[in-house]
């Protein structure tokens, strides 16, 4: 066995049973490493420090074998960013069809729905919860 596979071997053997790199984990690195480099940038030992705690909160939270709680901190984090990441979602395709579309929302769900700018008025059925309006395009 050469060198290289035996380094990946242990490596492998070292993380079995740990949480590795989550969605949570990836978060955290990326915004240790912008806050990290923002302090350096401006020279200011609190961000600095904020980026290297969250560094070591990201390097504790790879090796910890809790994997039980680690899963449900990530799925917290998933279901606090998921509505953030479907509004902005939202708000680009919004953006790029505003001029062929008008948007709005269901009156009774707030689903968001759009319809072709020029159809004139028109009875709507939300196909989420099925309830029927009158909207203007
Ligand atoms: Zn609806």
């Amino acid at each position: 066995m050469n060198f290289l596979s035996r380094v990946r071997e242990s490596l492998v053997r070292f993380m079995q049973g740990r949480n590795g790199v989550d969605n949570l984990g990836m978060c955290t690195l990326f915004s240790g490493l912008i806050i990290s480099l923002l302090g350096s940038f401006l020279r200011s030992p609190l961000l600095s420090f904020l980026g290297l705690a969250l560094y070591i909160v990201t390097l504790f939270r790879m090796l910890s074998r809790n994997r039980e709680k680690r899963m449900q901190e990530n799925r917290k984090y998933l279901s606090l960013t998921s509505g953030w990441k479907t509004r902005f979602n939202q708000f680009v395709k919004r953006q790029q069809n505003r001029k062929e579309y008008k948007f709005f929302k269901c009156p009774k769900c707030k689903t968001l729905l759009r319809m072709k700018k020029g159809t004139g008025e028109k009875d709507i059925t939300c196909p989420k919860c099925g309830h029927s309006f009158h909207q203007k395009a």
